[in-house]
């Protein structure tokens, strides 16, 4: 038995050596014999520190192409990689730690101090490790353990093994640990190189987070996979991704990124001549942000939809209608149905309900929570989403929201993004959020908080007026509240979690 998932990514092919797999902002160009010896030598570092085939290695570090190889030298160690998100606080990785139970933490030098009795009650041994810089800095303690030179002999894994541990943004209640197999991550990139029509030419801007499956599995095993090259950037930044426009081919970008390029006069067809694919997902793309980029740049933005648990699972067409507001079709491969929530029973074309998947995709489970798992990942391998949604009439997928989102108002339901819809084509309008709230008398209340464009008057009435017409009266909102920006996490979704906090006491404090 080899390693299935590096070999699923096309590790060890010598007849990549010398070519580019990354251009760093510093100017480093990594190449893929890179790629091999120094994923190598963080493997060989991770065995020499103890940690064995299936232990856990909890990662919270900043962005850099060395973590990214930390990523595949676990793969190839035979372990299984946790990245955690780095705005998470030392309490919050606390919780982690003891979950997860890692042989080995790796951590940013600056938390080291903060993160160390976590470690020690988890029974995780710490090391750091900090960002590369030519004017020097503190790379952390990790590298001490790193051989110069290493020859690594992937450690085998089987498809059924674990490669990762993904905690999910955990929107109720406590985070969990989805359990991802070499199988799920290598079939998923597969799939989306040959539906995305990736190549060896290929040059994709990778500016997303590597905590998160969309930077860290997406962009990064699509790359691999295919033989691409990526033009790394530690975050998002507007002119450098300007200035990296016309040496690319392909971006994946949450939604926020495409409206940042918007409000930019260098964004135009000239800008995008070489670049054959933008993708967006993660939250949805407005319809509106999705018509704009199209007539300023000609390209029509490729939406689709995924999750930690799930990694990638429909995709608008690489040929054919990319449709907005929809994400497209299941993946080859990926089933998908939308079910009544409470019987479970399949609904037909262009009803509502609850999305379920099923698929090579699909994660084994969450980590040591078998109620959990076995509540929403059925014996025969349909896992529930969460997402309520619906099929068109032209099979393609539309998310109307998370089910926790779903807004029961006087015992009707109201889905928040058709609300939404109806608020951001109003005049004046940029984007909204629609939430229900504790109310005396309808249960919940629906509020909608409206982003204006700057300057526009601010009159709840106007709104509230402009919908009498356009939804039923128990779907207009109650109260209308004007915010200059939405709550956002870096992964661009609106924390409506957040939202319903702050407004809770509206109908009854
Ligand atoms: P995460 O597990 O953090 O990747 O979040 C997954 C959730 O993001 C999904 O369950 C959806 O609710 C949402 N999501 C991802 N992609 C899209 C999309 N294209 N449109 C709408 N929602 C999306």
């Amino acid at each position: 038995m080899t390693n299935h998932l590096a070999n699923a990514l096309g590790l060890g092919d010598p007849a990549r050596g010398g070519r580019t797999f990354a251009s760093l902002p510093d100017g480093r160009v990594y190449t893929y014999a890179d790629v091999e010896a120094v994923s190598g030598r963080f493997a060989a570092a991770l065995v020499g520190l103890g940690v064995a085939p299936g232990d856990r290695v909890a990662v919270q570090v900043e962005k850099s192409i060395e973590a990214l190889m930390l990523y595949l030298g676990c793969v190839r160690a035979g372990a299984v990689f946790l990245p955690l998100n780095t705005a998470y606080t030392a309490s919050e990785v606390g919780y982690f730690l003891g979950d997860a139970a890692p042989a080995l933490v790796v951590v940013d030098p600056s938390k080291a101090e903060a993160l160390t009795p976590q470690a020690k009650e988890a029974g995780a041994r710490l090391e750091t490790m900090g960002v590369w810089a030519a004017d020097g800095g503190d790379y952390g303690s990790l590298f001490a353990h790193v051989p110069e030179a290493a020859a690594f002999e992937d450690v085998a894994r089987g498809p059924d093994d674990l490669a990762a541990i993904l905690y999910t943004s955990g929107t109720t209640g406590r985070s969990k640990g989805a359990m991802l197999s070499h199988e799920n991550l290598g079939s998923n990139a597969t799939t989306l190189v040959e539906t995305w029509r990736f190549t060896g030419d290929d040059v994709l801007i990778h500016a997303l987070p590597i905590y998160h499956t969309h930077g860290l599995f997406v962009a990064s095993n699509v790359t691999l996979v295919s033989g691409a090259a990526l033009i790394w950037m530690e975050k998002f930044d507007l002119d450098a991704v300007v200035a990296a426009l016309p040496e690319a081919t392909a971006m994946m970008g949450v939604p926020t990124f495409y409206t940042r390029l918007l409000g930019d006069d260098r964004l135009n067809r000239e800008l995008c001549r070489s670049m054959r694919l933008f993708v967006a997902g993660s939250a949805p793309l407005l319809a509106e942000t999705h018509r704009q980029f199209e007539a300023r740049t000609g390209h029509a933005i490729l939406e689709r939809y995924g999750m930690t648990e799930a990694s990638m699972i429909t995709s608008n067409p690489y040929d054919g209608a990319r449709r907005a507001g929809t994400v497209g079709h299941p993946l080859p491969g990926v089933s998908l149905k939308v079910t009544d929530p409470e019987t479970g029973a399949e609904l037909a074309e262009g009803a509502i309900g609850m999305i379920r998947v099923k698929g090579p995709n699909v994660f084994q489970g969450y980590w040591r929570m078998p109620e959990k798992t076995a509540e929403e990942l059925s014996a025969d391998g349909w896992f529930i989403t969460g997402d309520l949604g619906m099929i068109d009439d032209q099979g393609y997928v539309v998310i109307v929201g998370r089910g926790k989102d779903l807004i029961i108002s006087g015992g009707f339901n109201v889905y928040p993004k058709e609300v939404e819809g109806e608020i951001d084509r109003l005049p004046g309008v940029i984007e909204s959020a629609v939430i229900g709230v504790p109310h005396p008398d309808f249960g919940e209340g629906v509020v909608a908080v409206v982003v204006p464009e700057a300057g526009d008057a601010r009159d709840p009435k106007a709104v509230i007026g402009a919908l009498a017409e356009r939804v039923a009266k128990f779907k207009q909102p109650k109260r209308v509240i004007f915010v200059d920006a939405l709550p956002r996490n870096a992964m661009g979704k609106v924390q409506k979690k957040n939202l319903r906090e702050i407004h809770k006491d509206l109908f009854t404090g």
